[in-house]
């Protein structure tokens, strides 16, 4: 009685909850995968998408469970998100009270995981799951980040290469951190990354710089960006060039510091011009005309001075939008869990 008290003393005190946060419950228990999946009006992507991940899951061997976030859609997405839910109860639905957006959507689903490792996936088959097999690989030897990289982007339109290639040069220069190229949301994260990404509360969320930021051992897995299968893209131009002011701006602060420097150049040659113009009119008296230069250098400090303000405005609204404090997104229902 006395040996067996000890014994249960003895497992209780090896595995504190705090070893499950810090170590995961790999390898001690059968590893668990949660795979998250944000749905903004994809109801045509539904049925193949579950079919195909379902077939890939039943050769993984593994225990899983499907997180849908359901971002606000109009169509019947929420609908035959449930039909899947009451066919397989893996299958967890978080419907948002309306759409967040993306990287919101992502980090509802992200709050919700409890496996040892989770998988992030888009819903239109762009990121093929077959790839998962590969993730869940590297994951079992030790990679704690497993990022897939679109090996080629030749589906992708001339220009939408040449603004990704002009964001990833302009974001590695300012920023210190560096994200790799053609790298999506598509990746596997193991709990240590996920309690990490957790505690990062910002409103402003660039999650591909966040999974960068919180480091980790990590490889890439290449694969084959595929085309949507059915319904649109939801991010236009303008759309993403909001997303890479959210991305420099949340990484940086070098456009902010930028104009001490800027201005002092400037200061400098205007005070080496006026010492010209001083010198002149002494020399050679009084001297009119000098619209043009006038003009161009009233315009060009203006334009200057719109420019920083414009920047100034850029980081100030987002400090604005942090100190509302307000939720990330706010849950209508949560469905299995
Ligand atoms: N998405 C979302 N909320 C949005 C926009 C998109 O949850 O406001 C989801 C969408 O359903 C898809 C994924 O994010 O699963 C990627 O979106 P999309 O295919 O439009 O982006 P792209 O692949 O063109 O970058
Ligand atoms: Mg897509």
């Amino acid at each position: 009685m006395a040996t067996l008290k000890a014994a249960s003393a003895e497992t209780v005190s090896l595995r504190t909850s705090d070893d499950d946060d810090v170590l995961g419950k790999f390898p001690f228990a059968a590893p668990s995968i949660d795979i998250v999946i944000c749905f903004h009006n994809e109801e045509d992507t539904i049925e193949l998408l579950f079919d195909r991940l379902r077939a890939v899951l039943r050769e993984c061997a593994i225990s899983w469970r499907v997180i849908c976030v359901n971002d606000g859609s109009t169509d019947r997405t929420l609908e035959l998100l449930v039909k899947q839910h009451e066919h397989d109860s893996r299958v967890k639905i978080i419907d948002l009270s309306r759409n967040f957006g993306k990287e919101q959507a992502l980090t509802a689903g992200l709050d919700a995981c409890d496996a040892d490792a989770v998988v992030c996936m888009d819903a239109d088959l762009q990121d093929p799951p077959e790839t998962i097999k590969d993730f869940i690989q590297y994951w079992r030897q030790g990679y704690e980040v497993v990022y897939g990289v679109r090996a080629r982007r030749d589906r992708d339109t001339l220009l939408k290469r040449a603004t990704a290639d002009l964001f990833y040069r302009a974001f590695n220069l300012l920023s210190n951190s560096s994200i790799p190229r053609n790298v999506g949301d598509f990746r596997l994260l193991d709990r240590k990354a996920v309690i990490a990404l957790r505690q990062l509360q910002e409103r402003n969320r660039f999650m591909k710089g966040l999974f960068n930021w919180v480091g980790f051992s990590r490889i890439g897995v290449d694969y084959h960006r595929e085309m949507r299968i059915a319904g649109k893209t939801k991010w236009n131009y303008w759309r993403l060039w909001n997303f890479a002011l959210d991305g420099i701006t949340s990484f940086t602060t070098l456009p902010l510091r930028v104009w001490v420097y800027v201005g002092v150049i400037t200061a400098l040659a205007a005070f080496v011009y006026a010492s010209f113009l001083v010198v002149r009119t002494l020399i050679l008296g009084v001297d009119v005309p000098g619209y043009a230069s006038l003009m161009v250098a009233v315009l060009f400090m203006g334009g200057i001075q719109l420019l920083s303000l414009g920047i100034l405005g850029e980081y100030v609204g987002r400090l604005y939008n942090e100190a509302k404090g307000r939720p990330l997104y706010l849950v209508r229902h949560r469905i299995g869990f």
